[in-house]
């Protein structure tokens, strides 16, 4: 399927469950937000309906994301469903990993391709001052025997906040050294309580780590979904990645839509467009009706983000990034 500026759309990133076990700083308040009423949420019924709808248009990869999406019960049979949906050729998840390392098995039984962790820091103190909990070694655990394990391919995502050198980044590469884990980093956008925090761009990151691991050398050996620019550092096993929203603008290439878990059909991270499937869905539409409301929202995909201009910006998204999910 294409929108309407002649763009390929092909991966969708849907949003299971707004709730999560953790509360990092730059995604959640303390006190959480107000979770959205279980009858609101859309079923896994309705979503495997979307996926069905959305294959048969185009839809190739499926992510599934949350709040944190391990916290909803079900969510490894929803993924096996999923995956054996026509069309679909690649699922995978992204997840804080507090409850990896026990769900692990299932998610591999389930045919999950690759998941993504995200983790800031593996000092357990900086870890507790971001995320506000006490997981760190309970995630650093899953990571590693996920990665023993070698079911399903794995990555790390980090948010760079300041200097790197006290969020302790070179000790969080050590994760690629000798094991074929990616660690990529993700430049801090300002949506939601993202704009409230020190921003370091892929360029001074980047300066920053060759100063200490030398020359990074592009490389095009990992297969991923999105806009991730890989590199690789001398002696490392993994590679070094940048997702660089803010100073690396790739709208013009942009293949997904999302979905929140109300049922929300979101075409551009930024903006609140895009169109609402649940009332469709709970009024009995047709596989045709449904269709029809999907192409008429990716005709009006905007054409990119305005992050220069976040706050200012009519019709600026105003869910968090645990509503959205990244
Ligand atoms: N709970 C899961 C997790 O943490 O991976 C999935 C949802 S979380 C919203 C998805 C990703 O968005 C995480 O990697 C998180 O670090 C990232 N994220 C949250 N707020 C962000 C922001 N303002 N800028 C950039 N990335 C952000
Ligand atoms: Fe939860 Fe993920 Fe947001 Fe952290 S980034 S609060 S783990 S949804």
């Amino acid at each position: 399927m294409t929108d309407g500026m002649g763009r390929t759309i092909d991966y969708i990133r849907i949003s299971v469950t707004d709730r999560c076990n953790l509360r990092c700083r730059y995604c959640m308040p303390e006190e959480g937000v107000e979770s959205i009423a279980h009858d609101r949420i859309l079923r896994f019924g309705e979503i495997l309906r979307i996926v069905s709808v959305l294959a048969g248009m185009g839809l190739k990869k499926v992510k599934i994301t949350g709040g944190e999406p391990l916290v909803r019960r079900g969510v490894t049979d929803l993924i096996a469903r999923i995956r054996q949906t026509p069309g679909i050729e690649n699922i995978t998840l992204t997840t804080n990993g507090v409850l990896l390392e026990e769900m692990y098995d299932s998610l591999a039984d389930a045919g999950l391709d690759a998941v993504t962790v995200s983790l800031d820091t593996l000092d357990p103190a900086r870890y507790r001052a971001i995320t506000r909990r006490d997981e760190a070694e309970r995630v650093i655990r899953g990571i590693r025997q996920a990665a023993l394990k070698n079911r399903i391919s794995l990555k790390i995502n980090c948010v760079p906040m300041g200097d790197p050198r006290e969020q302790g980044i070179l000790e969080l590469l050590q994760l690629a050294k000798s094991q074929p884990i990616h660690v990529r980093f993700i430049e801090m956008m300002p949506i939601g309580l993202g704009s409230q925090f020190p921003f370091i761009s892929e360029n001074e990151l980047k300066e920053f780590l060759e100063a200490h691991l030398g020359a990074l050398t592009p490389c095009s050996d990992v297969k991923g979904n999105g806009p991730c620019k890989y590199y690789a550092a001398e002696g490392f096993c993994g590679r070094v990645g940048f997702i660089s929203a803010v100073t690396h603008k790739f709208c013009s290439e942009c293949n997904r839509v999302r979905l929140t878990a109300e049922g929300f059909l979101k075409t551009c991270l930024q903006y609140d467009t895009g169109v609402e499937l649940k009332p469709l869905l709970a009024a009995g539409c047709s596989e045709e009706e449904l269709k029809a409301a999907i192409e008429k929202a990716l005709r009006t995909k905007p054409s990119g983000h305005d992050f220069g201009g976040c706050a200012r910006t009519a019709g600026a998204e105003r869910r968090g990034m645990s509503q959205i999910g990244g």
